[in-house]
């Protein structure tokens, strides 16, 4: 909101939210232009394709992607776990609930293909709710249950939601995966995702899940646990990648650590989306006790599930198995 007051300005915030008149078209279209920026042309007659040619619902619907892909919520919000594992709501969502009358032209199904996608900005497409038209939005938690059934049905993220961690390092580069720590000097085995301690877990597949206390105060990973998950039991996305790094394999492993709280038994059968465990800041990550100190979940994906190697070797990247990932 307070992005979107010093975008418009107070009157600019009070015509999005119909509480005064709407600008006329032309000097819409003149503003589209500036903020669409070189390409304008181009970009334009796309972005009004997608809302019917009415100016002004295209003007908000640029207006709200644009301010979901600059401003991440999760980014301000340090101290509360709870408030951290909802997903934040796009901007559509909160002009509709100020607003009095407010029409929002859905954007029409074809042009989210379209090949650029230059209207709009930035990855703000594949996780801002869409612009509703008249029906009452649904609420928070439907959201969210909807982003973590939709992509498919044996996989769940390992967290509720997983923003690369930035706290801590350079830049959210230093939590992905490979060579990308000390200016490339050092090696990150898996990827960092966020989360405060005590934040659950959550096995990604259906499998078997092998947890292990940390063996002493010196083992960087902490408490660990690897879920054992076969080929067969993942969805077609993930079995597609892992067959391209690895194409004769039959299980894979997902590898946790810096955990608090683990399965009751060393060795457990899991369904996917069961909690499997808690975040936490054991291992080397001991100073790490809130998301703004560097708390974070470290997450690898395993060639074979419980084979102990070092550096790189036996792992791959896990991040294009993440469905939802905020700041990919
Ligand atoms: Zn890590």
């Amino acid at each position: 909101m307070a992005y979107l007051l010093h975008h418009e300005g107070l009157t600019g915030a009070l015509r999005i939210f119909g509480k005064k008149p709407q600008m006329n078209d032309a000097d819409l279209l003149k503003r589209l232009r500036k903020q669409l920026g070189e390409d304008a042309g181009k970009a334009l007659n796309s972005l009004l394709e997608r809302y019917d040619y009415e100016p002004a619902a295209a003007y908000k619907g640029w207006l709200f992607s644009y301010i979901d892909a600059n401003i991440c919520v999760d980014h301000f919000v340090i101290e509360d776990a709870k408030k951290f594992a909802t997903p934040p709501r796009s901007m559509a969502a909160i002009a509709q609930l100020l607003s009095s009358g407010i029409q929002v032209a859905k954007p029409k199904p074809k042009a989210r293909s379209d090949k650029k996608g230059n209207q709009t900005p930035a990855h703000s497409s594949s996780k801002t709710t869409p612009p509703s038209s008249g029906k009452p939005l649904p609420d928070h938690q439907t959201q969210s249950a909807t982003t973590q059934i939709a992509p498919a049905n044996r996989w769940h993220d390992p967290l509720a939601v997983c923003t690369l961690r930035t706290a801590g390092l350079a830049g959210k580069t230093g939590a992905m995966f490979g060579w990308t720590r000390n200016g490339g000097k050092k090696n990150h085995q898996g990827i960092d995702l966020a989360a405060n301690p005590g934040t659950p877990i959550y096995a990604v597949a259906d499998g078997i899940v092998y947890s292990k206390k940390s063996p002493s105060s010196s083992y960087a990973y902490g408490n660990t646990l690897v879920l054992e998950v076969g080929i067969n039991d993942l969805p077609e996305p993930q079995a597609a990648e892992f067959r391209r790094i690895n194409p004769n394999a039959r299980t894979i492993g997902f590898f946790y650590a810096h955990l608090s709280g683990l399965p009751d038994t060393p060795k457990q059968i899991v369904k996917s989306g069961d909690v499997i465990g808690k975040t936490g800041s054991s291992g080397n990550a001991s100073k790490m006790t809130s998301i703004a100190l560097g708390a974070h979940l470290h997450f690898e994906v395993r060639l074979e599930a419980r084979k102990v190697a070092t550096g790189l070797a036996n792992r791959a990247d896990p991040l294009p198995f993440i469905v939802n990932c905020t700041n990919r």
